[in-house]
């Protein structure tokens, strides 16, 4: 007898994480090209002297460093293990098997993984032809069985963001008692219109059932430590707190965000190096012939249809990992000119030679 798993287990495809291939420039996992500012590794290396201590498990410092920064009470915050912990976390307590959890696609690879996960049924309502999410179409497709809608704003991995009207008129249409989770993950590369500017905190005060979700990972450059964090009415929070991992938001993520709460300026600083560059990157693939989606954040979507895989793989020949999507597009990380450099001369020779294969 072999050990008894799941069956419905053996069906879902595991993460794929991007590749990383030494000496090779990785722009295939959006993440920032610069370690940990100076304060922040002292931090860290301060806080690994007590590490034969367990974590503080409610996370109180953190909670409240961001409490403070977003003008809300701890008690509308929730901490995670890296934010994918808090999407699966936030399935688990809206859902039981054969409920539905709806989101845009394309769209983040975690949440028809992790639905699946849960037992729960993934429902996935195609982007608008701009790549953006069709949150019309969305609030169409609620069921009697729908427990969980995600947004994903800007969305991972085309880039685009939804106009504040849209998002509006989205959540006066869920009913009140579905949970609508808002994933800004790359909140802080978004330099909004004024159609597309709006404010989540002060959306979350008048929808308590919509769940703002953000990370460390990206911005604030602590991908290798995994914390995240929710922002929501303290029902839902109190609902996450009950099926949190015990300690599993550790004792230097901790510290560490902390201390990046403390260097705010600094590192979104960096941020406004990162659009400038996303826009470069936009303009020139757009002169090469590519169709980009508009980014609000560090990356680019690049539509190449079938071409897409062979795309990639070409990548690597020249040096450079990006993250392909089969059948559809590339998705590629903008970080500073001295990488996406060695990416727009691949680019430029990928395009040039496609045009000489036309020509023959
Ligand atoms: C990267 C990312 C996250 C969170 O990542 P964590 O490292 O788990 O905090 C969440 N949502 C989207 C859309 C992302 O791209």
């Amino acid at each position: 007898m072999t050990p008894r798993i799941r069956p419905d287990l053996a069906t879902v495809p595991a993460y794929v994480p991007g590749k990383t291939f030494p000496g090779s420039v990785k722009l295939a996992s959006n993440e920032v090209t610069f370690g940990p500012l100076p304060s922040v590794a002292a931090a860290i290396a301060d806080a690994a002297a007590s590490l034969n201590r367990y974590p503080d498990n409610g996370m109180v410092e953190l909670t409240e460093a961001l409490a403070k920064k977003l003008g809300v009470t701890p008690d509308n915050i929730q901490t995670g293990c890296g934010s994918v912990s808090l999407c699966q976390n936030l399935i688990t307590i809206t859902t039981t098997p054969g409920d539905e959890v709806l989101f845009g696609w394309r769209s983040f690879e975690t949440y028809p993984l992790a639905t699946r996960v849960a037992g729960a049924t993934p429902v996935q309502i195609p982007l608008t032809g701009d790549h953006t999410y069709d949150l019309a179409a969305m609030a169409e497709a609620i069921t009697e069985r729908t427990r969980l809608i995600f947004v994903c704003n800007p969305n991972n991995p085309t880039g685009t963001i939804v106009t504040a009207d849209d998002l509006v008129d989205f959540l006066d249409r869920v009913p009140p008692e579905i949970v609508v989770a808002l994933d800004e993950a790359y909140i802080e590369y978004v330099q909004p219109s004024q159609a597309q500017s709006y404010d989540a905190i002060e959306l979350h005060r008048r929808y308590p059932n919509l769940v703002v979700l953000r990370t460390f990972s990206k911005a604030y450059g602590l991908a290798g430590l995994r914390v995240g964090y929710a922002i929501a009415d303290p029902t839902v929070i109190d609902g996450l707190r009950r099926v949190h991992v015990p300690f599993s938001v550790n004792t230097l993520a901790q510290a560490a965000a902390v201390a990046c709460l403390a260097a705010d300026d600094e590192l979104l600083a960096r941020t406004e190096a990162v659009v400038a560059e996303r826009d470069r990157v936009t303009t020139c693939l757009r002169d090469l012939g590519y169709r980009v989606a508009d980014s609000q954040a560090n990356f680019v979507w690049i539509d190449l249809g079938a071409d897409a895989l062979d795309f990639a793989a070409a990548s690597i020949d020249h040096g450079v990992v990006i993250r392909p999507f089969a059948g559809d597009g590339v998705r590629v990380t903008v970080t500073e000119a001295a990488e996406t450099d060695v990416f727009l001369a691949f680019a430029e020779n990928w395009a040039r030679e496609r045009r000489a294969g036309e020509h023959r």
